[in-house]
């Protein structure tokens, strides 16, 4: 029987121990037991489907991916101790060197630094589009191209890409369409649904959702997770059985979290819409948004991160963080607290001015990630250090 997302999320679990637990326990365990020298044997040479040793799987981590893997509409997957485990070890198991990667251009800073400061170390360069270019990728496509890489909301200029365009262009050329999908959660989007082969997430952002645990992971095609596993299996980035457990309890009232975050982002994106001190308002579901009708396509709602350009620039910009008196200043997003930042004085300030501004990070752009507080106490909060 096919089961709905709400459904999944809660029903979807490991299957009862001994005990006949009503819900899944935690298996604070590094390696598991054989009955005897044949079914170690058949084991080990994959001949048997079970847990041997928690860095291969774990019952919680199978259980957080079997989820991610039904909800994403995916076949098979594998969960890392970070998002930029899953990031880097993706690359790491389907790529040689000489391989080339075809990027969008506003990508995790992380993500970024993967791009230009280790992967060039392998002979793996990268070649990066913007967002309001995707007819230019055909053109920056080579011969050794093997991968095209998106995220969409972007960070944090919450900018979207087409899915399905980039869907066309990957089987077109032929090449792997890999998405990281931690914005939108897998309850607002589903990539794989316009043609990407895997798709990854850090956990630690909604997928967590409290600001508690690390996590990440990549689903998509089962061959391309086979060649990740194996890598991983043997490097080591595997998820924690304890990470898992938290993880995989999050995601029971993922769909509810996410309807709520998104609701109390809209009805802020709303209000700073409307404020004197506020130049533009950035949020996938206002129509105003330059990609409204594509976020209104592929993501069931807009997401929790609204970005903000605060007339007067950089100074105004510091004042308004400064002012700030509930919501938190930190460097994390989808949390149950709102938090606020300032990408051109912090997580953007190393680069040039022109770099910042090619991926929309101008001086007085502020990112929110609304959280689950009453929404008229979030608004209050931003309006007063607007108004200070
Ligand atoms: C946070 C984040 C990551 C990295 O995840 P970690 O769990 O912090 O390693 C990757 N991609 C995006 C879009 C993110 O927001």
């Amino acid at each position: 029987m096919n089961q709905n997302f709400e459904t999944l999320a809660v029903r979807k679990q490991t299957e009862r121990s001994q005990f006949l637990e009503h819900s899944t326990p935690l298996y604070l365990t590094s390696s598991f037991v054989f009955e005897d020298a044949e079914e170690m044997r058949a084991s080990f040479a994959e001949e048997k489907e079970r847990n041997l040793y928690s860095r291969f799987s774990n019952p919680n981590t199978t259980e957080f991916v079997d989820k991610i893997v039904a909800m994403e509409g995916a076949e098979s997957g594998y969960a890392f101790a970070t998002g930029m485990s899953a990031v880097f070890s993706t690359f790491a198991a389907l790529l040689n060197s000489g391989d080339h990667i075809v990027s969008c251009r506003s990508v995790f800073g992380s993500t970024h630094s993967l791009f230009t400061k280790f992967l060039p170390k392998w002979n793996i360069k990268t070649s990066y589009f913007k967002i309001t270019e995707l007819e230019k990728i055909e053109s920056l496509i080579q011969p050794n191209s093997k991968i095209l890489y998106a995220e969409t909301p972007t960070n944090p200029a919450v900018d979207i890409l087409d899915l399905e365009a980039l869907g066309i262009i990957a089987k077109k050329h032929n090449l792997l369409l890999v998405i990281d999908n931690c914005f939108a959660t897998p309850y607002l989007q589903n990539p794989i649904k316009y043609g990407a082969d895997l798709v990854i997430h850090s956990a630690t952002k909604l997928i967590d959702g409290q600001g508690r645990v690390l996590g990440g992971i990549t689903v998509g095609k089962s061959n391309l997770i086979r060649e990740i596993y194996l890598f991983s299996r043997n490097t080591g980035p595997a998820m924690s059985p304890f990470n898992a457990w938290i993880l995989s309890k999050s995601l029971e009232t993922l769909s509810v979290r996410v309807e709520k975050h998104c609701e109390n982002a809209l009805k802020v994106a709303q209000f700073l819409e409307k404020h004197p001190k506020v130049n533009t308002v950035k949020y996938p579901f206002l129509k105003s948004h330059p990609q409204y009708e594509i976020a209104k396509k592929q993501m069931r709602l807009g997401g929790n991160v609204v970005a903000f350009e605060i007339k007067n620039g950089l100074t105004a910009g510091r004042n308004f963080l400064n002012e700030i008196k509930m919501c938190s200043l930190s460097a994390n997003l989808g949390d149950t607290r709102t938090i606020v930042t300032h990408p051109a004085s912090t997580t953007h300030g190393k680069l040039s001015v022109e770099d910042r501004l090619e991926v929309g990070i101008t001086d007085g752009l502020v990112r929110c990630s609304i959280g689950l507080e009453n929404v008229e106490d979030i608004i209050n909060d931003l309006n007063q250090a607007l108004n200070n």
